[in-house]
């Protein structure tokens, strides 16, 4: 038998469209590439991207077409993506960071036929859009740059801001966008309206991210990574003040903006905390309004988080997800008591939506014994079932999807991610977590970065080398750095040799770029400091 309540298609255009209803007075606030700070309603955004999508269908963009967009975050960035999503075309976020090759592979293997880019952006259009079959470039700002394409308010200029939006299957396409490839070409994950909305409302949750409308909240994480954290949709759906930081995130751009516009709420990865927490010790610096914010993507080390609470009075959510699981997995929220010492640093547990299990080689499920690593699955709503365009299943018998990470549960259900599979270095044939020894160093008030990876090593398969980049000014020695891990881990998976670098590479997300560190140390003879340890 089946219920008899109303068929309202999940479909992400409605967010929009409550947030002009009920709180459409409130400000979306960008810092805009041309310099100034500009503020407009929601009211305002749903009629702008109204007249986007008015001007889309007059292109000739319909139904299942790709639109990319190319920025950071700003105002006409969001308009983008419901412009676009509104009328069933599917957005396809590309990362500004990206090499042009990826850039010219990523946008053929989608097809997308215009894309909406910051002028900054220009120099690398210019290398990639020969390569590819892009109709039409519209330039996200004031003024078009000296190039081909044209600017935003030209190519909206006349079109009315009414539009039906939504009307089509929540099982739609909206999203597209493309991991970075840990092996192979870069995958397409392809959202749906439905999963966007049902990760929506998981974000919302009290143990999540909780936002509401009394939040203001600072959007760092950028629009092109995994859905922008979903926040572009989370926070219209409850009416909280959005502020957009453009393509300014260095420390003291964001403590503008969080004074500024008084924001209680932030999220991004750990390096742009680590050093906006760097910046305010330095300078004194108070974010007095700032309350809560949500650090993921790469492992937040310990550091960061005591350093926010104890120093700033900032509660630090640690949290895990990935592009295919758009992005929430786990999030750590300490229940009541404060929760156990020995959790407050782990990802934290999944909230209603999204099942996890760790499992061995086999498949099969591991207990939640806090002490058995095996790999780290996912199932839900919003967890990708196939890649945009690829055959192979990702699935295993279960439904369950394999993320690449090693990670053991605790009783309590807390997830700790060990490492990604790949980065795991084996040692004797026994598993060495590269993540756990960059956590801890990372803590030395000296060290700014640290990798570390395995090279080949003849007796034992491979042994892990730490690669430390130091804060300016600072000087340190390798057995400094050893000390830190002395007690904390196994003795046998002390680095044997620890190297003081200049740089350590970021990848386009602003994570530790293992594969580059890796390229960096290719054939790199390791010149044990710590042979007797093992
Ligand atoms: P990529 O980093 O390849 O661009 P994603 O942005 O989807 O892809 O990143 C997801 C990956 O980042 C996860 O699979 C995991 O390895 C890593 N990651 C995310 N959050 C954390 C965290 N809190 N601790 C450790 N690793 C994390």
């Amino acid at each position: 038998m089946h219920g008899l309540m109303q068929d309202w298609p999940l479909t992400v255009d409605r967010i929009l469209d409550h947030a002009r209803d009920w709180h459409g007075g409130r400000q979306v606030v960008t810092r805009s590439l041309e310099g100034p700070i500009v503020r407009q309603t929601y009211d305002e955004t749903a009629s702008r991207a109204r007249r986007l999508s008015n001007a889309l269908l007059a292109h000739g963009i319909g139904p299942g077409d790709r639109v990319a967009t190319l920025g950071f975050n700003t105002a006409r960035h969001m308009e983008a993506w419901y412009g676009t999503m509104g009328i069933g075309a599917v957005c396809h976020t590309l990362n500004p960071r990206l090499h042009p090759d990826q850039l010219a592979y990523i946008i053929g293997h989608a097809g997308d036929r215009l894309i909406l880019a910051d002028p900054v952006a220009a120099p690398l259009l210019a290398a990639v859009l020969p390569r590819t079959q892009v109709e039409q470039v519209v330039w996200m700002a004031d003024a078009a740059p000296d190039a081909p394409g044209i600017a935003f308010e030209d190519f909206i200029a006349g079109q009315s801001d009414a539009c039906a939006w939504g009307g089509f299957d929540e099982r739609t396409a909206a999203g597209l966008c493309y991991t970075s490839g840990t092996t192979g070409e870069p995958k397409g994950v392809l959202y749906s309206h439905r999963s966007n909305v049902l990760h929506t409302l998981m974000v919302l949750q009290a143990d999540v991210m909780d936002l509401s409308a009394r939040d203001v909240v600072l959007a760092v994480v950028p629009m092109f990574h995994a859905n922008g954290w979903g926040l572009p949709f989370s926070c219209p759906a409850v009416g909280a003040k959005l502020v957009l930081p453009g393509v300014k995130m260095d420390p003291a751009s964001l403590c503008e903006l969080i004074n500024g516009e008084g924001v209680t709420f932030s999220a991004a990865v750990p390096t742009i905390w680590g050093a906006l927490l760097q910046h305010l010790d330095a300078t004194g610096t108070k974010l007095p309004t700032l309350k809560r914010v949500v650090i993921g993507g790469a492992l937040c080390p310990p550091a960061l988080i005591d350093g926010f609470r104890d120093r700033h009075g900032i509660e630090v959510r640690h949290g895990w997800g990935m592009t295919e699981t758009s992005p929430l997995g786990v999030v750590n929220t300490p229940d009541a008591d404060g929760g156990a010492p020995a959790q407050r640093y782990k990802q934290g547990r999944p909230p209603f939506g999204i099942e996890l299990r760790v499992t061995d080689e086999d498949d099969r499920p591991l207990p939640h014994d806090g002490r058995t690593p095996g790999k780290l699955k996912a199932r839900g709503a919003a967890v990708s079932e196939a890649y945009y365009g690829l055959e192979e299943p990702i699935l295993d018998a279960d439904g369950f999807f394999d993320t690449g990470d090693i990670a053991a549960i605790d009783p309590a259900g807390f997830v700790q991610i060990t490492d990604r599979a790949k980065d795991l270095i084996k040692s004797g044939g026994e598993w060495i977590s590269s993540v756990e020894i960059e956590g801890l160093v990372a803590a030395h008030p000296k060290v700014e970065l640290a990798a570390v990876i395995g090279l080949p090593h003849p007796r034992w398969d491979e042994r892990p080398l730490l690669a430390v980049k130091l804060r300016p000014g600072e000087a340190a020695s390798p057995e400094d750095m050893l000390a830190v891990l002395e007690g904390r881990i196994a003795r046998w998976w002390t680095p044997d040799e620890v190297v003081f670098v200049d740089d350590i590479p970021l990848g386009p997300t602003g994570k530790v770029d293992k594969k580059l560190v890796r390229a960096r140390f290719e054939g790199h003879k390791l010149s044990s400091i710590t042979e007797t340890t093992r």
